[in-house]
């Protein structure tokens, strides 16, 4: 099949005018513009480009959506996170895989192509490989005062390839799923657990982490008091084996080795610059969800600085209980806005390439290429529009965009 549209966008390099993709099989066999080769589908005045990677997003929490309100901090989130699902008032899991289902499906439908999914209960692997998502699941542990780091961790192991055996064999072609057992946050994981996932080496996907999301979180790991020490004694979880490092979380991290090459750190809000300087040094990837941390009452992260900094960069929406949508160009809209002084370019090769190679799938994914997946997404784009890449990041309406099924 060959597609013809007014813009390609390859991302390894600048957009094409005119430009035409040849497709056999799903795989992309080569790209370029002009004339296409043969008869081809026009697309018209859109813009294709590769299918967009949501690095992180947690789809079990899709029935959350509309139910947590945006909070003034993270803490008064968070409380109210865990009142709404503690409350009784759960709905059951038909309705709660219905809202999952309904997530992955408007992701698919705003252009995603490849998710990192945090999961705790492991109910979404199939889910995904049943629509056709392709994904990293992160089967992420919590536990703040756990005792056998070692027995935990290799439970959750075997239950993880279990279900992703499972899933796997009921997926279609060319839809990947792989996993990795992965811990929550610093202010929710004891240190030897910390210890005992990143020890785990033969895994093929990153780690990934919530780190520096709150100011509470820093007062936590520095002092070993603060709001977030009354959640913990709250929920019966403190302990006083455990004792605050005294350090920012980056340092933390790196302390107990979970800062590898590739780790997926997950927010960065609350970073000063030796804790973006060791992420840049141990070439972690930075997962930035800016919608996510203005609705929990955070604050952003410094994107710019980031940016200017050399940071692998990678976007994730979060989940639907801090988060209007799962359309990837909403979240570019955002970054947009808080950071205008990264190019349109920069911010577009985050949403693709660089969040497909954190999710170890940069042979399949986030360019234009022969070779790759032809999973590709077509966006409609106003007939004066010059400068195509500032279109795509300046607020695209979700129906223009189109999967292209090849
Ligand atoms: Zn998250």
């Amino acid at each position: 099949m060959i597609f013809a549209s007014r813009w390609l966008l390859p991302i390894d390099r600048p957009p094409l005018e005119r430009g035409w993709i040849e497709t056999d099989g799903g795989t992309i066999v080569r790209l370029g513009s002009g004339p296409p080769p043969g008869p081809a589908t026009d697309l018209g005045n859109a813009a294709l480009l590769p299918g967009l990677v949501n690095a992180h997003t947690h789809l079990e929490l899709s029935w959350l959506r509309g139910r947590v309100p945006p909070a003034g901090s993270f803490i008064e989130w968070l409380r109210t996170l865990l009142a709404v699902r503690g409350r009784g008032a759960l709905p059951a899991l038909p309705e709660q895989l219905q809202a999952m289902r309904a997530g992955i499906e408007e992701a698919r439908a705003t252009g995603t192509v490849l998710v990192g999914d945090i999961s705790n209960t492991l109910v979404t692997p199939a889910l995904l490989a049943s629509a056709g998502m392709s994904a990293v699941v992160f089967h992420e542990l919590l536990g703040f005062n756990v005792v056998d780091a070692t027995t935990v961790v290799a439970e959750a192991r075997s239950r993880l390839r279990r279900v992703l055996a499972d899933a796997r064999a009921h997926a279609a072609d060319g839809v990947g799923l792989r996993g990795r057992v992965v811990a929550h946050a610093p202010y929710s994981v004891a240190p030897d657990l910390f210890r005992r996932i990143a020890r785990l080496s033969d895994d093929d996907a990153p780690l990934s982490v919530h780190v520096g999301e709150s100011v509470e979180e820093l007062e936590l790991l520095r002092v070993g008091t603060g709001p977030m020490r009354a959640l913990l004694e709250d929920l019966g979880v403190w302990t006083d084996r455990w004792q605050p490092p005294g350090t920012g979380p980056v340092a933390w991290l790196d302390t107990l080795g979970y800062l590898q090459p590739g780790t997926l750190a997950v927010h960065a809000v609350h970073l000063d610059e030796s804790d973006i300087d060791r992420l840049v040094e141990r070439d972690a990837v930075v997962v930035i969800c800016a919608r996510s941390n203005v609705w929990v009452g955070t604050g952003l992260p410094r994107v710019s600085h980031l940016y200017a900094a050399g940071a692998r960069i990678a976007i994730g929406t979060d989940s639907l209980a801090s988060v209007g949508s799962l359309n990837m160009f909403d979240e570019l809209t955002e970054l947009r806005r808080v950071a205008p002084d990264v190019t349109a370019a920069s911010l577009l090769e985050s949403a693709t390439r660089t969040g497909a190679e954190a999710l170890g799938a940069g042979d399949r994914y986030g360019t234009l290429a022969p070779g790759k997946a032809a999973a590709l997404v077509a966006v409609d784009v106003p007939a004066g529009v010059r400068d195509v890449e500032e279109y795509l990041v300046g607020g695209v309406p979700p129906e223009a965009i189109r999967p292209v099924p090849t």
